[in-house]
């Protein structure tokens, strides 16, 4: 028998757009779906993915960059959408299977269970997610612009992250943004900066954690390399893998050990 290999992957991740895909054997997910869905289906080849195999379309919030080709992608391959209320009735999704979830919610997708949970961001209901497969719990969390208590409690019993490193707080506010734009990006109910981050990741065992992915890299305020030096310098001499999905690759599937 073959063994069930829980893995992921990024379709692309930052403002033009993102998309992960996590998958346990037969139970294939997909978080988000923020390009057409001619370019979701170019992306899904070159990661050697059919549509056909999705189980479920979960979306965060209603921002372009997640949501773009969701109700598409729907619609055309027959995929339920579980999303939340707020996100729903934003109307950016149209008609399709939709299936209400609320944060804190837990469920399950065939072989995955699903953990919903609110962050702050300036969307109607957003939430990010949780995944768990036996006992191995993936985190893929991006879009806030703060960290809260129960956000740490959620990412601490994580092995794996794919976690929002946004910006460089001083590239944000030296840079060409207009200034409402900076406060937009910069405030409590945007985005994540670098440090905020890695205050983030400090918090958590560093025994338990294998792997994190930095994602919604800007491209105009931050810079993988600024990234790759802060995760080096925070993981010194831990057993950890760190890498960073950018917008064009994304990022190519990584197995979590099982
Ligand atoms: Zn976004
Ligand atoms: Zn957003």
């Amino acid at each position: 028998m073959n063994k069930t290999v829980f893995k992921v992957a990024s379709l692309g991740s930052g403002s033009k757009g993102n998309g992960t895909l996590v998958s346990a054997g037969s139970t294939n997910l997909l978080i988000d779906c923020g390009f057409t869905v001619k370019e979701t289906l170019k992306r899904f080849a070159a990661l050697e993915f059919s549509p056909q195999s999705l189980s479920a379309i979960l979306v965060t919030h209603e921002h372009q960059d997640h949501i773009k080709g969701a109700g598409a992608l729907s619609r055309r391959f027959n995929i339920p959408v579980f999303t939340t209320q707020g996100t729903f009735l934003s109307g950016k999704i149209g008609e399709c299977d939709f299936r209400a979830i609320s944060p804190f919610q837990h469920f399950s997708i065939d072989k995955l269970m699903v953990e919903a949970f609110s962050v702050p961001h300036d969307a109607r209901e957003p939430c990010q997610f949780v995944l768990q497969y036996n006992d191995k719990r993936l985190a893929v969390v991006s879009d806030l612009g703060s960290i809260t208590q129960p956000i740490i409690e959620k990412m601490q019993s994580c092995h794996a992250l794919l976690l929002e490193m946004n910006h460089d707080y001083e590239m944000l506010m030296t840079g060409v943004y207009p200034m409402s734009l900076k406060r937009r990006v910069g405030g409590k109910l945007g985005h994540l900066n670098n440090q905020q981050s890695i205050e983030l990741l400090k918090q958590l065992d560093f025994d338990r954690l294998e792997l994190m992915v930095a994602t919604h890299l800007s491209e105009q305020n931050n810079c993988p390399r600024i990234v790759e030096s802060l995760l080096a310098e925070t993981f010194e001499n831990k057993a950890i893998v760190y890498k960073v999905a950018n917008q064009e690759q994304g990022l190519d599937w990584i197995e979590l050990a099982t």
